[in-house]
């Protein structure tokens, strides 16, 4: 379980969508050639560890990785098997994004080692993919499905988001259905965030939709955890509904404090035990980093015994079942959770937010929706 797992980022997209803040940028043939060899530079000369670490997940996030070409992922991923020992059953994930993908791209990434899909519907509703600028319609949603069932992938992921501006009960619950009706072995389901900087928190400035109502996103969420458990998914985690046996094995390291090596800009990077890193979030300079320097981290931090025991409850309380189990916390971190937030416990007890049985402690259904709430308690 506690294997590392590798993570790329690739900063490319067709366009970018209204509610996006992450580090991407339109595609650009040229500059996607010099990231790559760029990438492929930083992973070979990779340093943390002198002997090739055996690694059990590879991630291609983004971004729309599926931009890449099969030869230039291939490229990427043979300088992750020269710099690290990759496990036979590894977990290989390449996140796309609906219509960016052909037959013949499918089949040559399967053939370099991709054995699960993770893709962004987002919605089935074509107006609302037109309000958050996404480049796909949703009948392109379902071709890639098929198309991803054709080429061999039997571990597919999608994301959708609920709480879309204008979006109704009734819209979301017809999502819902069609998401489970596909019946893809993970569902990542998000509730909308405004991020500051994005045109959609200024279309909601200037007046053109209303912010989310917070109750009728808790409705959403109810409708997706009541629907998904009855489909036969388990919310294994807050926002992540699996079939059987199908969790995310990468994000799980995340999750469960497990070491993860990032490379391409803005990834970041963790050793499993004190030691966080990231890189520069610009894609030109990033590139230019690694011509010049052979690397690209803009941050280091080393946590201290109380920031390491306060990251592992609340990241160990996402997964909503396993939860914290805080006798093997206290051996871990040589911290008593139930010392040191007594007060804030007892007053997440008495509002049904959380239940302790026996020597675990884990988020309720009401914690989960509020847990951010929760999570600010212990940071
Ligand atoms: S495709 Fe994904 S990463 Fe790219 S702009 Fe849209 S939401 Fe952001």
């Amino acid at each position: 379980m506690n294997r590392p797992g590798v993570y790329i980022h690739i900063p490319f997209c067709r366009a970018r969508c209204s509610y996006c803040d992450f580090a991407t940028g339109t595609y650009e043939g040229a500059l996607a050639e010099a990231y790559v060899s760029a990438v492929a530079r930083e992973i070979e000369a990779f340093d943390l560890a002198r002997e090739r670490v055996e690694v059990d997940t590879v991630y291609f996030g983004g971004g729309t990785p599926s931009l890449l070409s099969p030869a230039q992922l291939s490229r990427i991923l043979d300088a992750v098997r020269r710099r690290f020992r990759v496990a036979a059953c590894a977990e290989v994930t390449l996140e796309m994004n609906p219509g960016t993908v052909t037959p013949d791209a499918l089949r040559a990434f399967r053939a370099a080692g991709v054995n699960r899909a993770s893709f962004g519907a987002q919605t089935f509703d074509e107006r609302e993919l037109r309000r958050l600028g996404r480049t796909h319609t949703a009948d392109d949603t379902r071709r890639t499905l098929a198309l991803l069932r054709e080429s061999g992938f039997d571990n597919i992921s999608f994301d959708l988001i609920a709480g879309l501006p204008e979006q109704t009960l009734e819209a979301w619950r017809l999502n819902l259905e069609e998401a489970l009706r596909l019946r893809p072995e993970h569902l990542s389901l998000y509730l909308l965030e405004v991020h500051e900087g994005t045109p959609l928190a200024d279309q909601i400035r200037q007046g053109r939709y209303l912010r989310p109502d917070p109750d009728l996103a808790a409705e959403m969420y109810r409708l997706m955890v009541e629907r998904t458990s009855r489909a036969g998914y388990e919310q294994y985690e807050i926002s992540n509904f699996c079939l059987p046996g199908r969790e995310s094995r990468h994000n799980m390291k995340y999750w469960t404090g497990a070491p993860y090596f990032g490379f391409g800009c803005s990834a970041h990077s963790f050793d499993g035990r004190a030691l966080r890193w990231s890189n520069e979030r610009d894609t030109l300079a990033y590139v230019k980093l690694i011509e010049e320097k052979g690397s690209a981290v803009a941050a280091r931090d080393e946590l201290g015994e109380r920031d390491r025991s306060a990251e592992a409850l609340f990241l160990g309380l996402r997964l909503l079942r396993r939860g914290v189990n805080l006798s093997e916390h206290r051996a871990r971190f040589r911290r008593d959770v139930r010392a040191d937030f007594a007060e804030d416990l007892a007053r997440f007890d008495e509002a049904g937010l959380i239940e302790i049985e026996g020597d675990v402690l884990r988020l309720t259904p009401a914690g989960a929706l509020l847990s951010n709430e929760v999570f600010a308690a212990f940071v």
